[in-house]
């Protein structure tokens, strides 16, 4: 059994190694001055008995459900059916095979308010700054809401903003946007043609994979967002945009080329697309020759 640290024998070596294992798991960023030691609030939470407790069947991060059962649950306006279930409880939502768990309900009906009391995207991006309900904000230098043509006829949604969107402010603004931009440039578009926003307006630390609260949460805006520019075509980078707004519990290699004619209002039905995420792409360049089959799937559908 390895003996525990103690501030007497932690050498340089072993600091330096414990630092680059928080780095490793994400913890890249001081989100305070002072260490906050969460074990001990949370033991005396729990001793007070106010700790929030998981219901029964409460689901942690990327729970999957079936297609069917995400739609049973509410589909993409899961909100509608939140506060319905038995004894008041409210049902988890679920879109895609993405489902949320009890914590953030909260978190997610107020997304929903604020997203829908927005009558324009000045409004919108507004609303964005001043939520307060993903933690993801916390750790963020900037909130990255979108850019380019506000009456896009297309809109192309990422996951969630790198460490070069973080620093600057701007959806795509690191390698993959270079890349987005020559995929941009092969359809005949360009950023300040089409509209680029991501699921996530924050950086998730360490550019971890986000989790299904911290997508479900901020899915809200994005829908509202796309209400707002009312493009006639969308396009899903990667599988987190894909399964969210396809509504699919389905992989991106599946989901990819496919087109899904998807109401985002009364008055809004726009043709959805996915492929494959420029990141992606930029490490597995041989899968180059499927994201042009889909650039040209897309060419087709704008002239159609
Ligand atoms: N990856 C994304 O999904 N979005 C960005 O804005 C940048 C990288």
């Amino acid at each position: 059994m390895s003996k525990p640290i103690t501030n007497f024998d932690v050498n340089s070596l072993d600091a330096l190694q414990a630092l680059i294992w928080q780095y490793e798991m994400g913890a890249d960023e001081a989100i305070a001055d002072e260490p906050l030691d969460r074990f001990r609030a949370s033991e005396s939470l729990s001793r007070q008995g106010t700790m929030p407790q998981t219901a029964p069947g409460g689901r942690g991060i990327y729970g999957m459900k079936g297609a069917n059962a995400a739609r049973a649950a509410g589909g993409a306006s899961g909100a509608a059916g939140m506060g319905a279930g038995a004894a008041g409880a409210m049902p988890p939502a679920a879109i895609g095979g993405f489902v949320l768990s009890d914590a953030p309900q909260e978190a997610r009906v107020s997304a929903q308010k604020a997203a829908s009391d927005a009558a324009t995207l000045d409004e919108l991006r507004a609303a964005v700054l001043a939520f307060e309900g993903c933690a993801l904000k916390k750790s963020a230098s900037n909130t990255v809401f979108g850019s380019g043509n506000p009456a896009a006829e297309i809109l192309l949604v990422g996951e969630a903003p790198d460490a070069d969107e973080d620093r600057k402010g701007v959806p795509f603004a690191g390698a993959a946007g270079k890349l987005l931009d020559a995929m941009l440039r092969s359809i005949g578009q360009s950023r300040e043609t089409v509209y680029l926003t991501n699921i996530l307006p924050w950086r998730p630390p360490g550019n971890r994979q986000p989790t299904a609260d911290e997508l479900m949460v901020c899915e809200p805006f994005v829908r509202r967002l796309i209400e707002l520019v009312g493009p006639r075509i969308v396009v899903c980078l990667g599988g987190s945009a894909a399964k969210i707004l396809m509504e699919q519990d389905k992989g991106i290699t599946r989901l990819r080329g496919t087109w899904h004619e998807m109401s985002f209002s009364d008055s809004l039905q726009s043709d959805v697309t996915a492929m494959f995420h420029p990141s992606y792409l930029l490490k597995t360049p041989e899968q180059k020759k499927i994201a042009w089959q889909d650039l040209r799937s897309i060419i087709k559908k704008m002239r159609g």
